[in-house]
């Protein structure tokens, strides 16, 4: 491919994802991922400077404000994204650069929340507006209402400036978010990806009695603007709103030396896991307000910060059991089954093995221990196994040679890894079966749905093929339940198997 069909595509790509991040809530890619595809048009950019265009999403704060959630609101200062590094070096390169520039900085370290960034404003104190990033630079939406449900945003504050905008990030604990999907469960509605999308799905509501419900929780990291009161340090602005009880980012470290900065995005690296809420990352920033004035920002970001990425998060787990079930074609599929981990804000345990090859190249067998990330931030899957932590007598699985359901002979496919039982009257496979049977190609019984098939297995009326002509015995339990709706349907469908 040439350079400029590469950066074509990624382009396209990275708008794709943007917007299913940004304006659909709906991320199919891990931010990591995102991240690295951004990265890489960023270089072909650099290297290729002939095949620079303004509308490249590298030039642009990713997001467009939603019209549809909120009325506009014109940003009083822009909401600017961070400038992403992803290792130690640029670390390092980022704290010489500005111990460079500046007289002895000084740099806090602190969480990047994984939530959505809200800006509040206060005058004489009254919290007048509150509004999301929307494209970061013009425009946002108004969540003012939304916002007076969280808990965290102080309404009032007791010694206030006569002006006062503050940025913070808005998010869901992890034992809240598991409440709200337990209750869209219990509603039979569909449950959210990960505590970041419920939160952003929650503060866009048009009713601000589910945000209430909700319980979205708030952490302020910046101050935006004041008016009225002089503040010289970002830690000095942090130590004001604490003392009027806003909650600011926990656990903050003032660094100075690059080996501090690094040692304190690693101690974070280390927390994460642990925290009562996701982070994606650490920010480190200048302290002094003057230097940051005289540092600015590109169009894009300021140059003050950056936001140093973790890469994906994965946990260490035991493997208790390798469950296997015999798809409706005949396919036996192994999944594993460990001790609960929570990755991404959800609690999981289980993660296909798909086949034996799967299983080989693994090397996994039950009683390992397994490292488990989430692709996407929403499929668990099994990466590697611990080979230090095997305990004596475990072997690599090893799939059966007889299907697990009717204890037919399994046999490999050609040219595929699947595992498939061969009988043609294996339990597992009979919906297929009789669908093929009652189908157009066979005997052709108009009307004979495949969801009426599925329902009459589930119920037992169909164990083999032969039971679709003894049907007609049950007749009145099978309109008596409704199985084929109207007793109308139900005449009818006993007459075409007739
Ligand atoms: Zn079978």
């Amino acid at each position: 491919m040439n350079p400029e069909e590469q950066i074509r595509q990624l382009r396209e790509q990275i708008e794709y994802h943007s917007n299913r991040y940004y304006n659909m809530d709906e991320p199919e890619i891990t931010d990591y991922e995102y991240d690295m595809l951004m990265q890489q048009l960023k270089a072909l950019e650099k290297e290729y400077p002939q095949f620079a265009d303004d509308t490249s999403p590298t030039r642009k704060v990713g997001g467009t404000a939603k019209r549809e959630a909120g009325v506009l609101v014109r940003h009083n200062v822009p909401m600017l994204s961070l400038q992403d590094v992803f290792s130690k070096e640029e670390v390092f390169a980022f704290v010489e650069e500005m111990s460079e520039k500046l007289d002895h900085p000084q740099f806090v370290v602190e969480y990047k929340i994984d939530g959505l960034s809200m800006t509040l404003r206060y005058e004489q104190g009254d919290l007048v507006m509150a509004e999301t990033r929307g494209d970061g630079i013009n425009f946002g939406e108004d969540v003012t209402e939304n916002a007076r449900q969280i808990p965290d945003v102080i309404k009032h504050l007791s010694d206030a400036p006569e002006y006062l905008e503050i940025r913070g990030e808005v998010y869901m604990k992890n034992a809240d978010f598991d409440q709200v999907n337990a209750m869209q469960e219990l509603l039979g509605k569909k449950g959210f990806a990960n505590p970041r999308n419920c939160a952003a799905g929650t503060l866009r509501q048009l009713d601000s009695k589910v945000v209430r419900e909700r319980r979205l929780s708030m952490f302020i990291f910046n101050l935006q603007q004041v008016r009225g009161r002089e503040f010289s340090t970002h830690t000095q602005a942090y130590e004001y709103m604490k003392s009027q009880g806003i909650p600011v980012i926990e656990r903050y470290r003032v660094c100075e030396s690059a080996q501090e900065v690094w040692d304190a995005i690693c101690a974070i690296g280390e927390e994460r896991g642990d925290l009562p809420y996701d982070i994606d990352g650490a920010v480190v920033k200048i302290n002094d307000y003057a230097q940051r004035q005289m540092l600015g920002a590109t169009t894009k970001v300021p140059r003050w910060a950056i936001a140093y990425k973790y890469p994906p998060e994965e946990k260490e787990t035991k493997l208790l059991d390798i469950e296997l079930s015999v798809g409706r074609t005949g396919r036996i599929t192994p999944t594993a089954v460990f001790e609960p981990i929570r990755l991404c804000g959800t609690s999981v345990s289980r993660a296909t093995l798909h086949n034996q090859d799967f299983i080989n190249d693994l090397d996994i067998g039950i009683g390992d221990t397994i490292v488990v990330y989430k692709s996407g931030e929403i499929i668990p899957k099994v990466k590697r196994v611990v080979k230090e932590k095997r305990p004596e007598g475990v072997h690599t699985f090893v799939l059966p040679d007889t299907c697990p359901v009717c204890g037919a002979p399994a046999q490999r496919e050609e040219n595929t890894a699947d595992l498939k039982c061969t009988s043609p009257n294996c339990p597992a496979q009979l919906e297929r079966h009789i669908i093929n049977f009652v189908g157009r190609d066979a005997m052709d019984m108009k009307g004979f749905g495949a969801v009426y098939i599925q329902e009459l297995v589930r119920l037992g009326y169909l164990k083999d093929i032969a039971d679709v002509f003894h049907l007609k015995d049950h007749r009145q339990e099978l309109i008596d339940a409704g199985i084929i709706e109207k007793e109308k349907n139900t005449n009818k469908l006993l007459a075409v198997i007739e």
